[in-house]
């Protein structure tokens, strides 16, 4: 039985903003505009559920009116007979050119963050109030 585990997500993009904001502390800026994820098939990162919770885990911090942008990074291998770097299946690690099981991950459980946007990084002057 699969059930829901909306904590896990929820983390993850609470971690994702922390390092969201801390580029945008060190760019000055005053805000985020987007932000470009990259997502293996096996990071076991449902990617549905990283888009519902990134507005709550943004929500108050300098990328609460981001659009996150996620893209599903592909699985690759490296044989350890013939030496071959294919793109492969998630579900099925095997050589490419050989079919070889014994291969090591190259790429494809990584969650990484790949790119923010961020306006202006001049401090607006804020006469109203
Ligand atoms: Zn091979």
């Amino acid at each position: 039985m699969k059930y829901w585990q909306p904590m896990h997500e929820l983390a993850i993009c609470q971690a994702l903003i922390a390092q969201v904001a801390a580029v945008a502390r060190s760019e000055h800026a005053s805000s985020v505009t987007d932000v470009y994820v990259s997502v293996g098939p096996l990071s076991g990162v449902e990617c549905p559920l990283v888009r519902s919770a990134f507005p709550f885990a943004a929500a108050g911090t300098v990328a609460g009116e981001a659009t996150l942008h996620l893209r599903q990074t592909p699985v690759r291998v490296s044989c350890e007979d013939c030496g071959a770097e294919t793109e492969v299946a998630a579900n099925r690690l095997i050589c490419g050119r050989c079919s070889n099981w014994r291969t090591q991950l190259i790429s494809g459980d990584e969650l990484l963050l790949q790119r923010v946007v961020m306006r202006s990084g001049r401090p607006r002057r804020n006469n109203d109030v």
